[in-house]
């Protein structure tokens, strides 16, 4: 099928694209790299009157670190950042979950922006954004705003974005020391979302002890959720004698995954619990090599 007729406008700065939003309201949509939104139209699930395209609106391209912050522009594509050498260096749990989504195509096109502002509760991006605090910079015709990660991600494909806000851009702190990070997860095939997922990150005291840690799941409820009952049960404990399947269970115990086509809820909880262990076990043994 087709999209409905629309019209198309092509921006090249920020505030024009937010400008446009604000004359359209609800009859507008942002495109960014359209891996959801053209299926979307073109199936007809949804239809917009105004297409606004920010493939060219350069500032919002880049990745940018400055002192505990690595910067990255909400259009940056996906397999820029899978092969950035600042983000495999300090944002590792950024890199690693970048491989999960979908195919080399899909990442060849969709943007981080559009991965975080689709914000379906299975996708790798938004899971990482809440487990690493992340911040998100939102602009519109009155400025520009900080949204932090656990009030941007509403509900299922719903955020704190208005209509004529534009995401600009993702904020991401640097964890140093003794760290690891890791990313599981279980999907029917290679490049399906996945049914349940964990992205973890632990740092280590010289004593090998659990100085913080993040958890972040995805596909286990309406948003990506942070398993904050199992980081508390990690903090300050000895990695050696750790019953990390216990702590995967404490994790999946405060989720409460869908019930549908793909999988049971009671399958997702029971999966999900083994993913959380596997990649804590993961980051725990990096952080040691490290
Ligand atoms: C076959 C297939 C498999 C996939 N598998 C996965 C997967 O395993 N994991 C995964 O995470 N994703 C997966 N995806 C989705 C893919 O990652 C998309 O790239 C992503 O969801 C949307 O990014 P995009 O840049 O293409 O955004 P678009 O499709 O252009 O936009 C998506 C939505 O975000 C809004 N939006 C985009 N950018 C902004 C912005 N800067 N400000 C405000 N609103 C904005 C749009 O208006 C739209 O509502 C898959 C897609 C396909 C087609």
């Amino acid at each position: 099928m087709k999209p409905a007729p629309f019209a198309y406008h092509a921006p090249e700065r920020v505030a024009d694209a937010a400008a446009l939003l604000n004359e359209f309201g609800d009859e507008a949509k942002v495109l960014a790299g359209g891996q959801s939104l053209v299926p979307i139209m073109a199936l007809r699930l949804a239809r917009f009157e105004h297409v606004v395209d920010l493939n060219r609106v350069d500032e919002l391209r880049g990745i940018e670190r400055t002192n505990g912050t690595v910067r990255i522009g909400a259009m940056t594509r996906q397999a820029d950042i899978e092969r950035d050498p600042t983000v495999a260096e300090a944002i590792p749990l950024l890199a690693k979950a970048t491989p999960f989504i979908g195919h080399f195509q899909i990442r060849n096109r969709g943007t981080i922006g559009g991965s975080l502002a689709h914000a379906d509760p299975a996708a790798e991006y938004p899971a990482v954004a809440v487990a690493l605090d992340a911040e998100f910079e939102v602009t519109n015709p009155g400025g520009t705003r900080a949204v932090p990660a656990d009030e941007f991600f509403v509900s299922t494909f719903m955020t704190a974005l208005d209509t004529d806000d534009v995401l600009s851009a993702i904020r991401f702190p640097v964890w140093n020391g003794r760290c690891g990070f890791a990313v599981e997860e279980v999907a029917r095939r290679f490049g399906d979302f996945a049914l349940t997922g964990a992205v973890c990150a632990v740092e280590l005291d010289g004593e090998d002890k659990v100085a913080r840690s993040a958890i972040g799941m995805f596909g286990m409820g309406s948003t990506p959720l942070r398993a904050t009952d199992a980081e508390a049960a990690m903090a300050g404990a000895s990695v050696i004698g750790l019953d990390l399947e216990e702590v995967g269970r404490t994790a999946a115990a405060q989720t409460d995954p869908p019930d549908d086509i793909h999988a049971s809820a009671t399958y997702r909880r029971s999966v999900g619990a083994v993913v959380v262990a596997r990649a804590l076990r993961r980051a725990i043994e990096e952080a040691q090599r490290g």
